[in-house]
Protein backbone atom coordinates (compact mmCIF):
# COMPACT_ATOMS: atom_id res chain seq x y z
CA UNK A 1 0.00 0.00 0.00
CA UNK A 2 1.55 3.61 -0.82
CA UNK A 3 0.49 6.67 0.85
CA UNK A 4 -0.71 9.33 -1.34
CA UNK A 5 -0.54 13.22 -0.58
CA UNK A 6 -3.06 15.12 -3.07
CA UNK A 7 -2.70 19.10 -2.82
CA UNK A 8 -5.34 20.93 -4.75
CA UNK A 9 -7.49 18.49 -3.92
CA UNK A 10 -10.65 20.12 -4.98
CA UNK A 11 -10.45 20.98 -8.38
CA UNK A 12 -10.66 19.51 -11.38
CA UNK A 13 -7.24 17.11 -11.29
CA UNK A 14 -8.04 16.64 -7.52
CA UNK A 15 -11.25 15.29 -7.47
CA UNK A 16 -10.57 13.14 -10.34
CA UNK A 17 -7.82 11.82 -8.31
CA UNK A 18 -10.29 11.24 -6.08
CA UNK A 19 -11.90 9.28 -8.42
CA UNK A 20 -9.06 7.38 -8.92
CA UNK A 21 -8.33 6.53 -5.38
CA UNK A 22 -11.97 5.42 -4.46
CA UNK A 23 -11.69 2.53 -7.25
CA UNK A 24 -8.28 1.57 -5.64
CA UNK A 25 -8.77 1.47 -1.82
CA UNK A 26 -5.93 -1.60 -1.72
CA UNK A 27 -3.38 0.36 -3.39
CA UNK A 28 -3.71 3.41 -2.15
CA UNK A 29 -3.85 5.27 1.32
CA UNK A 30 -4.75 9.50 1.21
CA UNK A 31 -3.05 10.49 4.22
CA UNK A 32 -3.25 14.42 3.23
CA UNK A 33 -4.88 16.80 1.39
CA UNK A 34 -4.93 20.55 0.70
CA UNK A 35 -7.69 23.34 -1.06
CA UNK A 36 -8.13 26.78 -1.44
CA UNK A 37 -11.53 28.37 -1.02
CA UNK A 38 -14.13 25.27 -1.26
CA UNK A 39 -13.53 24.48 2.81
CA UNK A 40 -17.11 22.34 2.50
CA UNK A 41 -15.58 19.75 -0.33
CA UNK A 42 -12.55 19.24 1.26
CA UNK A 43 -13.76 18.70 4.56
CA UNK A 44 -16.06 16.09 2.85
CA UNK A 45 -13.04 14.55 1.00
CA UNK A 46 -11.61 14.60 4.45
CA UNK A 47 -13.99 12.95 6.43
CA UNK A 48 -14.27 10.01 3.59
CA UNK A 49 -10.57 9.30 3.24
CA UNK A 50 -9.84 10.20 7.29
CA UNK A 51 -7.16 11.78 6.24
CA UNK A 52 -4.44 13.10 9.00
CA UNK A 53 -3.48 16.70 8.00
CA UNK A 54 -4.95 19.07 5.73
CA UNK A 55 -3.89 22.28 4.05
CA UNK A 56 -5.57 25.36 4.07
CA UNK A 57 -4.43 28.83 2.53
CA UNK A 58 -5.30 31.22 5.56
CA UNK A 59 -6.26 30.71 9.49
CA UNK A 60 -9.42 31.93 8.92
CA UNK A 61 -10.13 28.76 6.63
CA UNK A 62 -8.21 26.53 9.45
CA UNK A 63 -10.87 28.34 11.88
CA UNK A 64 -14.27 27.00 9.65
CA UNK A 65 -12.39 24.12 8.62
CA UNK A 66 -11.78 22.91 12.31
CA UNK A 67 -15.73 22.69 12.65
CA UNK A 68 -16.17 20.15 9.71
CA UNK A 69 -13.24 17.24 10.80
CA UNK A 70 -12.60 15.31 13.08
CA UNK A 71 -10.62 17.00 16.13
CA UNK A 72 -7.51 14.60 15.88
CA UNK A 73 -7.06 15.75 11.90
CA UNK A 74 -4.17 18.23 11.81
CA UNK A 75 -4.99 21.41 10.04
CA UNK A 76 -1.88 23.64 8.52
CA UNK A 77 -1.56 26.71 6.86
CA UNK A 78 -0.07 28.14 4.02
CA UNK A 79 2.92 27.92 1.82
CA UNK A 80 5.10 26.08 4.70
CA UNK A 81 2.37 23.76 5.32
CA UNK A 82 1.93 22.75 1.91
CA UNK A 83 5.60 22.50 2.03
CA UNK A 84 5.15 19.85 5.29
CA UNK A 85 2.21 18.05 3.48
CA UNK A 86 4.24 17.30 0.57
CA UNK A 87 6.69 15.29 2.81
CA UNK A 88 4.22 13.57 3.87
CA UNK A 89 3.81 10.80 1.65
CA UNK A 90 5.49 8.17 -0.73
CA UNK A 91 3.69 9.78 -3.71
CA UNK A 92 2.55 13.39 -3.76
CA UNK A 93 0.08 14.38 -6.27
CA UNK A 94 0.39 18.51 -7.32
CA UNK A 95 -2.92 19.37 -8.64
CA UNK A 96 -2.66 23.56 -6.74
CA UNK A 97 -3.56 25.75 -9.56
CA UNK A 98 -0.87 28.51 -10.92
CA UNK A 99 2.45 29.70 -9.23
CA UNK A 100 0.97 29.21 -6.33
CA UNK A 101 1.82 24.95 -6.66
CA UNK A 102 5.84 25.66 -6.85
CA UNK A 103 6.20 25.39 -3.15
CA UNK A 104 4.75 21.97 -3.34
CA UNK A 105 6.86 20.77 -7.04
CA UNK A 106 10.29 21.96 -4.84
CA UNK A 107 9.69 20.16 -1.70
CA UNK A 108 8.53 16.70 -3.04
CA UNK A 109 11.23 16.79 -4.95
CA UNK A 110 13.80 17.91 -2.74
CA UNK A 111 12.40 15.20 -0.09
CA UNK A 112 12.80 12.45 -2.62
CA UNK A 113 9.59 12.06 -3.35
CA UNK A 114 7.30 10.71 -6.14
CA UNK A 115 5.60 13.88 -7.84
CA UNK A 116 2.62 13.42 -9.73
CA UNK A 117 2.45 16.67 -11.11
CA UNK A 118 -0.37 18.55 -12.56
CA UNK A 119 0.59 22.08 -11.83
CA UNK A 120 2.87 22.94 -15.05
CA UNK A 121 2.85 26.48 -14.33
CA UNK A 122 5.21 25.59 -11.40
CA UNK A 123 7.72 23.73 -13.58
CA UNK A 124 7.93 26.32 -16.38
CA UNK A 125 8.74 29.01 -14.11
CA UNK A 126 11.23 27.81 -12.26
CA UNK A 127 12.88 24.99 -14.48
CA UNK A 128 16.48 25.52 -13.59
CA UNK A 129 15.33 25.11 -10.02
CA UNK A 130 13.47 22.07 -10.34
CA UNK A 131 16.51 20.46 -11.92
CA UNK A 132 18.81 21.14 -9.42
CA UNK A 133 16.68 19.27 -6.37
CA UNK A 134 15.26 16.41 -9.19
CA UNK A 135 18.36 14.59 -8.76
CA UNK A 136 17.34 14.17 -5.12
CA UNK A 137 18.25 10.51 -4.33
CA UNK A 138 14.44 8.72 -4.90
CA UNK A 139 13.15 11.87 -6.54
CA UNK A 140 10.81 11.18 -9.30
CA UNK A 141 8.73 13.38 -11.40
CA UNK A 142 5.91 12.00 -13.39
CA UNK A 143 3.94 14.36 -15.80
CA UNK A 144 0.24 13.58 -15.11
CA UNK A 145 -0.14 16.65 -18.24
CA UNK A 146 -2.20 14.59 -20.51
CA UNK A 147 0.55 15.09 -23.83
CA UNK A 148 3.25 15.05 -21.57
CA UNK A 149 2.29 11.46 -19.97
CA UNK A 150 1.48 10.48 -23.19
CA UNK A 151 5.11 11.12 -24.24
CA UNK A 152 6.46 9.67 -21.25
CA UNK A 153 4.73 6.17 -22.23
CA UNK A 154 6.20 6.46 -26.18
CA UNK A 155 9.60 7.24 -24.55
CA UNK A 156 9.81 3.77 -23.42
CA UNK A 157 11.34 2.81 -26.74
CA UNK A 158 13.98 5.17 -26.36
CA UNK A 159 17.50 4.35 -24.81
CA UNK A 160 17.15 6.72 -22.71
CA UNK A 161 20.52 8.73 -22.85
CA UNK A 162 20.65 12.13 -21.71
CA UNK A 163 18.78 14.68 -24.21
CA UNK A 164 17.40 11.96 -26.12
CA UNK A 165 19.71 11.59 -29.45
CA UNK A 166 17.58 8.57 -30.46
CA UNK A 167 14.46 10.97 -30.81
CA UNK A 168 14.41 13.71 -33.23
CA UNK A 169 11.53 15.63 -31.88
CA UNK A 170 8.42 15.29 -29.29
CA UNK A 171 4.91 16.45 -31.21
CA UNK A 172 2.61 17.58 -28.91
CA UNK A 173 -0.95 17.62 -29.93
CA UNK A 174 -3.58 20.14 -29.16
CA UNK A 175 -7.10 20.03 -29.64
CA UNK A 176 -6.99 23.40 -31.17
CA UNK A 177 -9.84 24.37 -28.80
CA UNK A 178 -13.29 25.94 -29.41
CA UNK A 179 -11.85 28.76 -31.44
CA UNK A 180 -10.38 26.57 -33.81
CA UNK A 181 -11.07 27.89 -37.69
CA UNK A 182 -12.23 31.29 -36.06
CA UNK A 183 -11.41 33.96 -38.16
CA UNK A 184 -10.05 37.37 -36.66
CA UNK A 185 -13.21 38.92 -36.77
CA UNK A 186 -14.71 35.91 -34.85
CA UNK A 187 -12.24 36.46 -32.57
CA UNK A 188 -12.95 39.81 -31.49
CA UNK A 189 -16.24 39.09 -30.50
CA UNK A 190 -15.57 35.17 -28.35
CA UNK A 191 -17.60 36.05 -24.83
CA UNK A 192 -16.68 34.33 -22.00
CA UNK A 193 -19.15 31.35 -22.21
CA UNK A 194 -17.53 30.66 -25.62
CA UNK A 195 -14.15 30.48 -24.06
CA UNK A 196 -15.37 28.21 -21.66
CA UNK A 197 -16.71 26.01 -23.78
CA UNK A 198 -13.96 23.15 -24.85
CA UNK A 199 -14.77 21.24 -27.57
CA UNK A 200 -12.76 17.97 -25.89
CA UNK A 201 -11.96 18.13 -22.09
CA UNK A 202 -13.49 19.22 -19.38
CA UNK A 203 -11.14 21.19 -17.38
CA UNK A 204 -11.13 24.27 -14.32
CA UNK A 205 -11.62 27.56 -15.72
CA UNK A 206 -7.78 29.24 -16.14
CA UNK A 207 -6.72 26.49 -18.54
CA UNK A 208 -9.66 25.71 -20.15
CA UNK A 209 -9.31 29.77 -21.01
CA UNK A 210 -5.44 28.86 -21.63
CA UNK A 211 -6.85 26.18 -24.25
CA UNK A 212 -8.75 28.98 -25.90
CA UNK A 213 -5.94 30.98 -26.41
CA UNK A 214 -3.28 28.25 -27.35
CA UNK A 215 -1.39 29.57 -24.25
CA UNK A 216 -1.78 26.43 -23.00
CA UNK A 217 -0.16 24.55 -25.82
CA UNK A 218 3.11 27.47 -25.85
CA UNK A 219 3.01 26.51 -21.99
CA UNK A 220 3.19 22.58 -22.82
CA UNK A 221 6.12 23.24 -25.22
CA UNK A 222 7.70 24.59 -22.48
CA UNK A 223 7.41 22.16 -20.17
CA UNK A 224 8.05 19.54 -22.42
CA UNK A 225 11.44 21.12 -22.76
CA UNK A 226 11.99 21.40 -19.25
CA UNK A 227 10.82 17.49 -18.15
CA UNK A 228 12.35 15.94 -20.95
CA UNK A 229 15.30 18.02 -20.96
CA UNK A 230 14.85 18.64 -25.11
CA UNK A 231 15.14 22.32 -26.41
CA UNK A 232 12.40 23.73 -27.66
CA UNK A 233 13.58 23.77 -31.45
CA UNK A 234 12.93 19.63 -31.19
CA UNK A 235 8.94 19.90 -30.22
CA UNK A 236 6.21 20.54 -31.98
CA UNK A 237 2.66 21.39 -32.13
CA UNK A 238 0.05 19.62 -34.16
CA UNK A 239 -3.48 20.04 -33.87
CA UNK A 240 -5.46 17.01 -33.86
CA UNK A 241 -9.35 17.90 -32.83
CA UNK A 242 -10.33 14.50 -31.34
CA UNK A 243 -8.24 14.47 -28.73
CA UNK A 244 -7.15 11.20 -29.11
CA UNK A 245 -3.54 10.82 -29.82
CA UNK A 246 -2.39 12.70 -26.62
CA UNK A 247 1.07 13.00 -28.29
CA UNK A 248 4.15 11.92 -30.46
CA UNK A 249 7.95 10.84 -30.32
CA UNK A 250 9.12 10.63 -33.54
CA UNK A 251 12.77 8.85 -33.96
CA UNK A 252 15.50 9.63 -36.06
CA UNK A 253 14.24 6.20 -38.01
CA UNK A 254 11.48 8.13 -39.20
CA UNK A 255 9.14 6.02 -36.48
CA UNK A 256 6.49 7.91 -34.66
CA UNK A 257 4.48 6.17 -31.64
CA UNK A 258 1.94 7.68 -30.35
CA UNK A 259 -0.69 7.14 -27.29
CA UNK A 260 -4.17 7.04 -27.89
CA UNK A 261 -7.25 7.15 -25.61
CA UNK A 262 -10.66 9.01 -25.30
CA UNK A 263 -9.70 12.22 -23.44
CA UNK A 264 -10.05 11.39 -19.82
CA UNK A 265 -7.33 13.08 -16.84
CA UNK A 266 -8.19 9.54 -14.72
CA UNK A 267 -5.83 7.75 -17.28
CA UNK A 268 -2.89 10.15 -16.94
CA UNK A 269 -3.62 9.78 -13.03
CA UNK A 270 -3.64 6.46 -12.81
CA UNK A 271 -0.69 6.26 -14.94
CA UNK A 272 1.11 8.39 -12.55
CA UNK A 273 -0.11 6.37 -9.57
CA UNK A 274 0.95 3.02 -10.29
CA UNK A 275 4.03 3.28 -12.12
CA UNK A 276 5.53 0.59 -12.62
CA UNK A 277 2.20 -1.34 -13.04
CA UNK A 278 -0.59 -0.30 -14.60
CA UNK A 279 -4.00 -0.07 -12.39
CA UNK A 280 -6.27 -2.53 -14.04
CA UNK A 281 -9.21 0.07 -14.95
CA UNK A 282 -9.79 1.70 -18.27
CA UNK A 283 -10.18 5.03 -18.45
CA UNK A 284 -11.26 6.19 -21.90
CA UNK A 285 -11.40 3.04 -23.44
CA UNK A 286 -11.47 3.49 -27.49
CA UNK A 287 -13.94 1.60 -29.66
CA UNK A 288 -12.56 0.44 -32.30
CA UNK A 289 -15.42 -1.52 -33.57
CA UNK A 290 -16.98 1.96 -34.81
CA UNK A 291 -15.36 4.03 -37.45
CA UNK A 292 -12.57 6.36 -35.81
CA UNK A 293 -11.10 9.79 -37.50
CA UNK A 294 -7.77 10.97 -36.26
CA UNK A 295 -7.00 14.38 -37.99
CA UNK A 296 -4.15 16.17 -37.76
CA UNK A 297 -3.09 19.95 -39.48
CA UNK A 298 -0.60 23.06 -38.53
CA UNK A 299 -1.31 25.87 -35.99
CA UNK A 300 -3.01 28.85 -37.12
CA UNK A 301 0.32 31.20 -35.72
CA UNK A 302 -1.48 34.24 -36.94
CA UNK A 303 -4.84 33.47 -35.26
CA UNK A 304 -3.01 32.57 -32.10
CA UNK A 305 0.21 34.42 -31.73
CA UNK A 306 0.47 32.71 -27.57
CA UNK A 307 2.70 29.79 -29.25
CA UNK A 308 5.05 32.25 -30.77
CA UNK A 309 5.18 34.33 -27.78
CA UNK A 310 6.27 31.03 -25.79
CA UNK A 311 8.87 30.12 -28.04
CA UNK A 312 10.15 33.48 -27.93
CA UNK A 313 10.45 32.88 -23.99
CA UNK A 314 11.80 30.03 -24.19
CA UNK A 315 14.87 30.95 -26.40
CA UNK A 316 15.13 33.66 -24.25
CA UNK A 317 15.30 31.16 -21.18
CA UNK A 318 16.50 32.46 -17.49
CA UNK A 319 13.08 34.09 -16.34
CA UNK A 320 11.06 34.77 -19.57
CA UNK A 321 9.05 31.34 -19.21
CA UNK A 322 8.15 32.64 -15.67
CA UNK A 323 7.18 36.18 -16.85
CA UNK A 324 4.93 34.29 -19.40
CA UNK A 325 3.31 32.24 -17.04
CA UNK A 326 2.43 35.24 -14.59
CA UNK A 327 1.90 37.53 -16.89
CA UNK A 328 -0.30 34.96 -18.27
CA UNK A 329 -2.10 34.07 -14.99
CA UNK A 330 -3.09 38.21 -14.42
CA UNK A 331 -4.45 38.06 -17.96
CA UNK A 332 -6.41 35.15 -17.65
CA UNK A 333 -8.03 36.19 -14.14
CA UNK A 334 -8.66 39.91 -15.33
CA UNK A 335 -10.84 37.98 -18.66
CA UNK A 336 -12.73 36.05 -16.29
CA UNK A 337 -13.20 38.91 -13.72
CA UNK A 338 -14.85 40.69 -17.15
CA UNK A 339 -11.77 43.51 -16.74
CA UNK A 340 -10.43 42.59 -20.58
CA UNK A 341 -12.03 41.24 -23.35
CA UNK A 342 -10.96 37.39 -24.96
CA UNK A 343 -8.81 38.69 -27.92
CA UNK A 344 -6.59 40.90 -25.09
CA UNK A 345 -5.61 38.45 -23.08
CA UNK A 346 -2.72 37.47 -25.49
CA UNK A 347 -1.70 41.04 -25.85
CA UNK A 348 -1.27 41.53 -22.27
CA UNK A 349 1.00 39.14 -22.17
CA UNK A 350 3.07 40.49 -25.10
CA UNK A 351 3.01 43.65 -23.65
CA UNK A 352 4.72 42.74 -20.58
CA UNK A 353 7.15 40.63 -22.47
CA UNK A 354 7.90 43.63 -24.39
CA UNK A 355 9.60 45.06 -21.47
CA UNK A 356 11.49 41.71 -19.64
CA UNK A 357 14.73 42.22 -18.16
CA UNK A 358 17.03 39.54 -18.99
CA UNK A 359 17.65 37.71 -15.87
CA UNK A 360 19.51 34.21 -15.23
CA UNK A 361 17.08 33.42 -12.04
CA UNK A 362 19.82 31.27 -9.72
CA UNK A 363 17.61 31.52 -6.45
CA UNK A 364 14.17 31.59 -5.63
CA UNK A 365 14.33 34.80 -4.44
CA UNK A 366 15.23 35.67 -7.79
CA UNK A 367 12.42 33.78 -9.04
CA UNK A 368 9.84 35.65 -6.48
CA UNK A 369 10.99 38.64 -7.48
CA UNK A 370 10.41 37.80 -11.16
CA UNK A 371 7.10 36.88 -10.62
CA UNK A 372 6.03 39.80 -8.74
CA UNK A 373 7.68 41.95 -11.50
CA UNK A 374 5.51 40.27 -14.46
CA UNK A 375 2.19 40.63 -12.35
CA UNK A 376 2.85 44.01 -11.62
CA UNK A 377 3.49 44.92 -14.84
CA UNK A 378 0.53 43.22 -16.10
CA UNK A 379 -1.55 44.71 -13.00
CA UNK A 380 -0.98 47.62 -14.47
CA UNK A 381 -1.84 47.04 -18.48
CA UNK A 382 -5.13 45.80 -17.22
CA UNK A 383 -6.01 48.40 -14.79
CA UNK A 384 -6.59 45.72 -11.41
P1 LIG B 1 -8.79 24.01 -10.57
O1 LIG B 1 -8.91 25.49 -10.56
O2 LIG B 1 -9.98 23.19 -10.91
O3 LIG B 1 -8.25 23.50 -9.13
C1 LIG B 1 -7.14 24.06 -8.51
C2 LIG B 1 -6.94 23.53 -7.09
O4 LIG B 1 -5.91 24.32 -6.47
C3 LIG B 1 -8.18 23.66 -6.19
O5 LIG B 1 -8.15 22.64 -5.22
C4 LIG B 1 -7.96 25.02 -5.51
O6 LIG B 1 -8.65 25.13 -4.28
C5 LIG B 1 -6.44 24.99 -5.31
N1 LIG B 1 -5.86 26.33 -5.28
C6 LIG B 1 -6.13 27.37 -6.14
N2 LIG B 1 -5.39 28.44 -5.80
C7 LIG B 1 -4.65 28.07 -4.73
C8 LIG B 1 -3.69 28.76 -3.91
N3 LIG B 1 -3.36 30.04 -4.14
N4 LIG B 1 -3.10 28.08 -2.89
C9 LIG B 1 -3.42 26.80 -2.64
N5 LIG B 1 -4.33 26.09 -3.37
C10 LIG B 1 -4.94 26.73 -4.40
O7 LIG B 1 -7.56 23.66 -11.54
P2 LIG B 1 -7.32 22.32 -12.39
O8 LIG B 1 -7.96 22.47 -13.73
O9 LIG B 1 -7.57 21.11 -11.57
O10 LIG B 1 -5.75 22.47 -12.67
C11 LIG B 1 -4.78 22.27 -11.65
C12 LIG B 1 -3.41 22.24 -12.32
O11 LIG B 1 -3.35 21.13 -13.21
C13 LIG B 1 -3.11 23.49 -13.19
O12 LIG B 1 -1.76 23.81 -13.07
C14 LIG B 1 -3.43 23.02 -14.60
O13 LIG B 1 -2.67 23.70 -15.58
C15 LIG B 1 -3.02 21.56 -14.53
N6 LIG B 1 -3.70 20.68 -15.49
C16 LIG B 1 -5.06 20.55 -15.44
C17 LIG B 1 -5.71 19.71 -16.34
C18 LIG B 1 -7.21 19.49 -16.28
O14 LIG B 1 -7.72 18.65 -17.00
N7 LIG B 1 -7.94 20.19 -15.43
C19 LIG B 1 -4.96 19.04 -17.33
C20 LIG B 1 -3.59 19.20 -17.34
C21 LIG B 1 -2.96 20.01 -16.42
MG1 LIG C 1 -2.33 19.14 -21.48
Amino acid sequence: MKSVALLGATGSIGLQTIDVLRREPEAFELVAVSGGEQLSELAAIAREFRVARIGVISDQHREVLRDLVARDVEIVVGDDGLTSLSRDADIIVNAVLGFAGLPVTLSALSAGKRLALANKESLIAAAPLVDAVRSTPGATLLPIDSEHCAIHQCLASSSAQAGYPDVRRLLLTASGGPFRGWSHDQLRRATKEDALNHPTWSMGAKITIDSSTLMNKGLEVLEASALFGVGVDRVDVVVHPQSIVHSMVEYVDGSVLAQLSRPDMRLPIAYCLGLPERLDHAWGELDFTRALELTFEPPDLDAFPALTLAYEAARLGGAAPAWLSAANEVAVAAFLADRIAWHEIVGVVARVMDGYLPDPLRTLEDLVENDALARHRAHGIVGL
